[in-house]
């Protein structure tokens, strides 16, 4: 079972993805830690999103590895990763509209898991459900839900794989306060159980309050990372990011 998997730290060295003459990612290092929370910020176009993809496996680099633990995974597609223990949420929610909020929940805990074990996937769904304060909503259909609750739904379908590395993109888009405070303490307990996150988050606040690490992105590159708050102050990257928001 994945669930089994041990705590793994997922790396970038040096990666280069390039489209046309554009260097979208020229050359990042970046390190998620097990246990903590890193988020990656800068303005539109800084490469987050294509580094994102170099690491989930749905976009192959030009250059460099990514590494999953010890494990060279620059090779492997996307679902062999998940197989590895690495699971991700979408900016753009991609829910079954037909099948219930559960069985949504399901797929994601059935995808991850290299065998199959139905009660297994069961119990790791209704966990996943119990977490996120979903479990009223476990019989409705996905389709009627408001973004809010469909952003927790596929939240609970990636933790429902058992992941040791998380990939989260904007978690928040769409979330009223009180589903971003539950968030912020969801995350930050799968941080503590050791889970490696890495997030890519536009709201610095959100930020400030949710990373441990922070690299900031700007033009392909890294621009800054380190502690959150010594990256947040620093001015290049208020400058990098200002500008965008
Ligand atoms: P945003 O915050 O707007 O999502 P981002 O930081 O995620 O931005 P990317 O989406 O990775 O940035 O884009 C980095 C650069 O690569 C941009 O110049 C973008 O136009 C270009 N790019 C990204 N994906 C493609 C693609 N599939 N084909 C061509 N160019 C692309």
């Amino acid at each position: 079972m994945t669930a089994a998997l041990p705590p793994a730290r997922l790396t970038a060295r040096a990666v280069v993805r390039r489209y046309g003459g554009i260097e979208a990612v020229g050359g990042v290092d970046l390190v998620a830690r097990a246990g903590r929370i890193t988020a990656l910020i800068g303005p539109n176009g800084a490469g987050k999103s294509t580094l994102f993809d170099c690491l989930a496996g749905t976009v192959r680099p030009d250059g460099g590895r990514v590494l999953l633990g010890g494990r060279d995974v620059t090779g492997l597609a996307a679902h062999r990763r998940v197989r590895l223990g690495l699971a991700r949420t979408f900016q753009q929610i991609a829910a079954f509209p037909t099948l219930s909020v559960a069985d949504n929940v399901l797929v994601g805990a059935e995808q991850h898991a290299r065998r199959v074990d139905a009660r297994a996937a069961a119990e790791r769904s209704a966990r996943a459900l119990r977490l996120l304060g979903l479990q009223e909503l476990a019989a409705e259909p996905a389709g009627g839900q408001p973004t809010g609750v469909l952003r927790l739904v596929e939240l609970a379908r990636a933790l429902a794989g058992g992941p040791r590395v998380l990939l989260l993109d904007e978690p928040a888009a769409g979330l009223d306060a009180v589903q971003t405070a539950r968030l912020v303490s969801v995350l930050r307990g799968l941080a503590e159980r050791g889970m490696a996150l890495l997030v890519v988050e536009h709201d610095a606040e959100l930020v400030a309050e949710l990373a441990d690490t922070v690299y900031a992105m700007a033009e392909g590159r890294v621009v800054a990372a380190g502690p959150a708050a010594a990256v947040l102050a620093d001015p290049r990257v208020a400058r990098a990011w200002g500008a965008a928001t």
